[in-house]
C-alpha cells in the first residue's frame, strides 16, 4: 500500500528474515491489517506535535501509522532483533519520516528516563501479561504525557475502564483512575494479529487529569489491602493495614466510609481519602 503498512505477506517475510518465533513470554502477536492500524491510529487524536510513546513496537505495524500522524515516535522495544530491524523496515517503507523516529531497546517496566522530548502519548499494542503495570509505570514515570490509547486483552479493557459498584471493578480500575478518565474505545478480533492469539483485545484511552488529594503510594497500599480479601467487609480486609479490625472500623468512620462495604464500592477519591487518616494506635 502507499501509506507502507504492513499486511500479512510482509509481516510473514520479516519473521523470516529474523527467523523470529514469536513468544508468548513476551506477548508477542503482530499486527498485521493495515484497517485495524488506520483505526487505531484515528482513535488517538494525534496532534501533529505529539511526541508518542510506543511500547513494544514489534515488527513496526503501528509505527509506521503513528509516524505520519505526530511530530516523533519513541519506540520501546525489549528484543535486540526487533529494535534492530525497525529503522530499516522505516527506512524501506517511509523513508521521508525516517528522521521522526527514535528506537529505544529496553524493558518498559524498568525505564527510568526516556531520551528525547517529553513523550506527550502513549499509544502501544501492549505485551498482554504486562500491560497494566506498564501503563501504571509510565503515567507516573512520564509526567508529559496526557493520554493513552491502549490496546490489551479484552478482559483487561473491561477491567481497566470498570466503574465502582461492578464485579469487574478491581485493582486495575482504581489505579487507573489514579491518573486520568479511562475509558473503552473499541474492540478488535482476534484474527488481526500473527500469530493468532486465543482471545479477543479492546482498546482502552485513558485521558490524564490531576489526581485526587492525597499519597499515591499510601493510597495504593490500602487499595490492594481492600481487594486481596474481596468478598470481605472492609472493617475486615483492611485489619492487617490498619493494625486490627477495630482500628479499620476508626479509619473507616473518619473517612466517612462504611466498615461493612467493600472494596468494589469505593471509587479512587474514597481511596485517597481513607488513605490519608490518621493511624490508629493500639
Ligand atoms: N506493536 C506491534 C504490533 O502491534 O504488531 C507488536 C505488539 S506485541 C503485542 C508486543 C511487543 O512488545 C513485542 O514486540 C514484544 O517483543 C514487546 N515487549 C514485550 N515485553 C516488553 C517490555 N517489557 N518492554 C518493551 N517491549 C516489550
Amino acid at each position: 500500500a502507499d501509506d507502507g503498512l504492513l499486511g500479512p505477506a510482509v509481516i510473514r517475510e520479516l519473521a523470516a528474515e529474523l527467523d523470529l518465533r514469536p513468544t508468548k513470554t513476551l506477548g508477542q502477536n503482530f499486527l498485521h491489517d493495515a484497517n485495524t492500524i488506520r483505526r487505531i491510529v484515528r482513535t488517538a487524536e494525534l496532534r501533529a506535535d505529539d511526541v508518542v510513546l510506543e511500547v513494544g513496537p514489534g515488527l513496526g505495524s503501528l509505527t509506521l501509522g503513528l509516524l505520519p500522524a505526530a511530530d516523533r515516535v519513541v519506540a520501546v522495544e525489549i528484543d535486540q532483533r526487533l529494535a534492530d530491524l525497525l529503522p530499516r523496515t522505516v527506512a524501506q517503507r517511509r523513508p521521508d519520516l525516517a528522521d521522526r523516529l527514535d528506537v529505544v531497546t529496553a524493558d518498559a517496566l524498568r525505564l527510568t528516563e526516556l531520551p528525547g522530548p517529553p513523550a506527550t502519548a502513549l499509544v502501544a499494542n501492549l505485551p498482554y501479561n504486562v500491560a497494566v503495570p506498564v501503563l501504571l509505570h509510565l503515567l507516573d514515570l512520564l509526567p508529559t504525557l496526557d493520554r493513552a490509547l491502549i490496546l490489551v486483552q479484552a478482559e483487561v479493557a473491561e477491567r481497566l475502564a470498570a466503574p465502582p459498584g461492578g464485579g469487574a471493578y478491581g485493582v486495575p480500575s482504581v489505579k487507573a483512575a489514579w491518573y486520568g478518565e479511562v475509558r473503552r474505545a473499541g474492540n478488535v478480533g482476534r484474527r488481526v494479529f500473527w500469530p493468532e492469539p486465543n482471545v479477543d483485545s479492546g482498546l482502552v484511552s485513558l485521558v490524564r487529569r490531576p489526581p485526587p488529594p492525597g499519597d499515591r503510594a499510601a493510597t495504593f497500599a490500602v487499595v490492594d489491602a481492600a481487594f486481596g480479601m474481596r468478598r470481605k467487609s472492609l472493617r475486615a480486609a483492611l485489619a492487617r493495614w490498619a493494625g486490627s479490625p477495630a482500628a479499620a472500623e476508626v479509619r473507616l468512620r473518619a473517612a466517612g466510609i462504611d466498615p461493612g462495604a467493600r472494596g468494589e464500592q469505593l471509587s479512587v477519591t474514597d481511596f485517597a481519602r481513607l488513605a490519608a487518616t490518621d493511624p490508629v494506635t493500639p
